[in-house]
Formats: C-alpha cells, structure tokens, sequence
C-alpha cells in the first residue's frame, strides 16, 4: 500500500468566527476559496534579494531623514494619533501637524529655558511652516 496523506479540509477561519472546512486544494492547507489557487510567491527569497530589500528601506530612511533635517514635510508614518475611526482621514491629518508644530513650538521654548509666551501678532499670522502630510 503507497502511503497517501488524508485529504485535508480548509483551515481559513470565516467571518462568523469558525472554520471554513471545505476541502483544501491538494498540497495546500486552504480551500480555493481561500487562497489556495494562489500561486503564492513566485520568486526565490534569498539572500541577495533580502540584501536588496534592506538597502531600499534604508534609502527610504535616508531620504526621510534627509528632509527632516532639510525642514521639508515628511509624510506621517503609521496610525495617527488621537484619530477617530468616524473622522475623514484629511481632519485627523490636519489635528496630527497642528499637534506636531504645537509640539515644536512647547520644545524650543523649553530649549530656551523660558516659559511659553506667544506673541498676539504671530498667533493672529497663523500656522507656520509645520510637519504636512504630503500630497
Ligand atoms: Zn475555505
């Protein structure tokens, strides 16, 4: 007798919280309705493509870095602070660099050792040249 592994029923969990249990597609742990007409990945993962991974996000990094110390607007990485699910993504953007320079402005004044004073024509002039998500 040749040794012939059990079908095997899909593992996918589905929206109701169980298990889809369909027949998976042979050699794979899924149904075809969960992935398991997925090709999957296509080419090799090794070393050189890792190497070659890395060195994108590390000029990423540096680009980033590069425009922060220039002043220039970085796009904001990651879940915004304080955001509610309800609010439109350019609200939650704009509270985020209000907060951002708000921030800026509390950090140069405690650099200067004074206490936090605003001068009533520069509030009245508006925000100035802040952290913008970019476009
Ligand atoms: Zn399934």
């Amino acid at each position: 007798m040749f040794y012939r592994p059990a079908a095997k029923r899909c593992r996918a969990h589905r929206h109701d919280g169980g298990v889809c249990r369909n027949w998976a597609v042979r050699g794979k742990n899924v149904c075809r309705l969960h992935g398991g007409l997925s090709p999957g990945r296509q080419g090799p993962r090794d070393a050189e493509h890792m190497r070659k991974l890395r060195s994108g996000s590390q000029r990423w990094y540096a680009f980033r870095q590069a425009r922060k110390a220039g002043g220039l607007p970085i796009r904001r990485m990651g879940r915004i602070p304080g955001r509610r699910n309800w609010e439109p993504i350019e609200v939650s953007r704009a509270r985020a660099s209000a907060k951002d320079e708000m921030k800026a402005i509390l950090d140069n004044t405690k650099r200067d050792g004074e206490i936090a004073t605003f001068d009533a024509a520069e509030v009245a002039a508006g925000p100035g040249e802040g952290v913008r998500p970019a476009d």
